[in-house]
């Protein structure tokens, strides 16, 4: 194994000349405006607020003020260690472009400034109007992985037991949705089971649509400090720089992860590669996925998958040879059109090789956002509080007795998904938005349609750090939102470990944590009195601690913010009693029983299908997305405001090209090229590698253009947009 992450080899090595160049930069590494000489004066330890690894940074006080950090060297998190967005994680706080009051659209069309009681009485008006003239379902709200899970809890409530809309969902749609069903239906609750001690106990790694070295930089830590040379597998169509980093790369053709997963089982089964007393001891339907899989011998899959069989049979046995594998996966799995069914092919390896709820083993799902894992159980979005039902009459009453309130105000379902959502607004039956810490406008797929979409509302209000997104530029109503560092509360990374954020500095002008714009909000709506109890943020997170009580994440062992602090983070479930070690590590299903009502982990299954946009001699090339560096987090809406991290990026949107097919189109490294799709055309700059395979290209997803050519299709299970493949052409551009 190769495992070591390029970043942080640059970055340890004083003599780079990058780690040279950017330490000389006044604003570099979180230094902010701050000379180096400040001498801090209290140090305090908070989880990062970009993506689901979850590292820890100390930031540094001096009078109270933050005025740099530090990665916490001893979580066991990241040790010490942060990528390049961690270390800037102070420097978006003070851009200059901050929304810092207030705004309300006038009849002119310019957005202009209004207090705090204008905008709240604004909102609740013309809410109240839509939903009086159209129905209470008229309104919804968008929410996000990426506040604190107390803040999420308050909107959901609010908006679905105040408001009395149905539907609301979040951001986290569009990475986590499809892993959420797979275990869901697999395991009988949403319950990833591995920790991150299990990415260094593993002999065999499978990275399944995973960039790690670029999506989870300071995880993939964790694989080069793996001590038993573990076999590093990568399966994946572009040579990513993951891939680089492994013993095999399996370069599969687009969307052909299903089938040849599918190919793996029926190998591993044909040989009698089975872990035969896991399967008959603690799962079902093991003989229907045998009867499913038989028809994908490898050498039938071979043109689906572009994997030759013999290198199938080859998988097959290395997983059958290791003693600890495990399967790692993201968004190349999350965000198809057949994601649920894939993720589920990727945990029945598992089942039937009884690589789960042992060290080094499990199928892992790994999370986009700092706090999808807390939105997944608290946003009170497609569940209820604790991962319960809104369709369960048992689990309304127990949040209703919880929150001493009348059960009807509980609804019997979880409304609409966020592309649903999007076309009940469409179709006129959604008039009225609030959108809360996320940029759809960049973000959603099929932009063009998806901008057109928000221009029909009635009335937007958009509640975020800056007034200068995409999605500001639609809005009526623009609330001006604190952010990371500005505001208490917990987040949950990808291995289900607690964390605590806190205020470490002030909120600009007249902004307001999302915490405090809710309650204001529920006050000014008139039903302040549901939340009396919901003062602060530590009051909810008693509310939801409670809320867990005999569930499978049940977390009412952790007192509070500061009891859990002191730990280093504990993964959830932490039931009440539990005596915790710091910085522990837990993972589930170690004694064989899942949350299925038979106990037993279950085989899911089901026929594969085409994605929904072929190529064709218009569009002859797959287009694929994803992240295109460590430097940079989704929309750019915080990282685009450090001027080390742009420099660590491309400043121009570009598209990734082979090698032949850049010299099938004449298109020379670095020429402005145009890329279209049926849906639109953008004009970007050609980057001519040999790490995307030829009948395809890449488009990073942190440039608004990527979404303007997207394909608007969706898993049926998850509800989850297929970022990952359409159709497009490339063409030489003229001028
Ligand atoms: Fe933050 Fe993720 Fe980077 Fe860690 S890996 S410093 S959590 S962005």
């Amino acid at each position: 194994m190769s495992a070591q992450n390029p970043w942080t080899r640059l970055l340890h090595d004083p003599g780079s000349v990058l780690t040279r160049d950017l330490l000389r930069e006044p604003g570099g590494f979180g230094l902010g405006q701050v000379p180096k000489r400040v001498q801090p004066d209290a140090t305090t330890a908070m989880i990062c607020g970009f993506c689901g690894v979850g590292c820890s940074l100390d930031v540094h006080r001096k009078e109270g003020r933050a005025v740099n950090l530090s990665p916490s060297a001893a979580h066991p998190v990241n040790r010490g260690m942060a990528c390049p967005k961690g270390w800037e994680a102070l420097t978006p706080l003070a851009a200059p472009d901050r929304a810092t009051q207030p705004l309300l659209r006038d009849a002119a069309g310019m957005l202009r400034p209004v207090d705090w009681g204008e905008a709240a009485q604004v909102f609740c008006t013309r809410m109240k109007a839509l939903q009086a003239e159209h129905g209470a379902d008229a309104v919804a709200f968008l929410g996000t992985g990426q506040i604190p899970f107390e803040e999420m809890a308050y909107l959901g409530a609010f908006a679905k037991f105040g408001m009395g809309t149905r539907h609301g969902d979040g951001n986290t749609r569009q990475c986590m949705a499809t892993a959420v069903v797979a275990y869901k239906e697999c395991f009988g609750f949403d319950a990833p089971p591995f920790t991150y001690a299990d990415l260094e106990e593993s002999d065999v790694l499978v990275f399944i649509g995973s960039n790690a070295c670029i999506a989870h930089p300071i995880l993939w830590e964790h694989v080069a400090r793996n001590p038993h040379d573990p076999t590093l597998v990568v399966i994946d169509p572009r040579r990513t720089e993951t891939a680089a980093q492994a013993d095999w790369h399996l370069p599969l053709r687009p969307k052909g992860d299903l089938a040849l997963l599918y190919a793996v089982a029926h190998v591993l089964i044909r040989e009698g590669f089975l872990d035969r007393d896991f399967v008959e001891a603690h799962t079902e339907g093991f003989e229907g996925f045998a009867a499913h899989v038989a028809s994908f011998d490898p050498a039938s899959v071979e043109r689906e998958t572009g994997i030759p069989a013999a290198d199938v049979e080859r998988l097959a046995h290395l997983i059958h040879e290791g003693q600890r594998v495990s399967f790692w996966w993201t968004m190349g799995v999350n965000q198809s059109h057949q994601g649920v069914l894939t993720a589920q092919a990727i945990i029945a390896l598992a089942l039937m090789t009884g690589n789960i709820g042992r060290p080094g083993a499990g199928p892992c799902s790994i999370t986009g956002q700092c706090n999808a894992m807390g939105s997944r159980l608290f946003s009170n979005t497609t569940c209820l509080f604790g991962g319960r039902s809104f369709g369960d009459a048992g689990h309304r009453a127990e949040i209703a007795e919880l929150m001493d309130m009348d059960v009807e105000r509980i609804p019997t379902d979880s409304g609409y998904a966020y592309d649903q959502i999007m076309e009940g607004i469409l179709d006129g039956e959604i008039r009225g938005l609030w959108v809360v810490a996320t940029n759809g406008a960049h973000s959603w797929i099929n932009q063009r349609d998806a901008r057109a979409i928000l221009d029909k509302l009635d009335f937007l209000v958009v509640q975020d750090m800056y007034a200068s997104t995409e999605t500001c530029a639609h809005a009526d109503l623009v609330l001006p939102a604190a952010g990371w560092g500005e505001k208490e509360g917990c987040f949950i990374n990808s291995e289900r470990r607690l964390g605590v954020i806190k205020q470490v500095a002030r909120a600009p002008g007249k902004a307001l944590s999302d915490f405090r714009i809710v309650r204001l909000l529920a006050d000014a709506w008139g039903c302040g009195d549901l939340f009396g109890a919901w003062k602060t943020p530590a009051d909810v997170f008693q509310v939801l601690r409670e809320s867990t009580r005999g569930r499978p994440c049940d977390i009412t062992g952790l007192a509070d913010y500061e009891g859990f602090d002191v730990l280093r983070g504990a993964h959830w479930p932490v039931p009440a009693g539990t005596q915790l070690e710091v910085a522990s590590e837990r993972r589930l299903f170690e004694d064989g029983r899942f949350y299925t009502p038979s106990g037993r982990a279950r085989f899911c299954f089901g026929p594969s299908r085409p994605p929904a946009d072929a190529t064709s001699p218009r569009f002859p090339l797959v287009l694929l997305t994803g992240r295109g560096t460590s430097s940079q987090f989704h929309t750019m809406t915080r990282t685009g405001k450090s001027a080390v991290l742009a420099r660590l990026h491309p400043r121009e949107p570009y598209v990734e090209l082979s090698t032949a097919d850049a010299r099938a189109l004449a298109v020379d490294d670095h020429a402005w090229v145009v890329v279209e799709s049926p849906r639109g055309k953008v004009r970007v700059r050609a980057f001519v590698t040999t790490t995307v395979p030829e009948g395809s290209c890449f488009m990073s997803m942190h440039f608004a253009e990527t979404n303007e050519l997207t394909n608007p299709s969706f898993d049926p299970k998850s509800r989850e947009p297929s970022y990952k493949h359409c159709a497009v052409s490339v063409s030489r551009a003229s001028g």
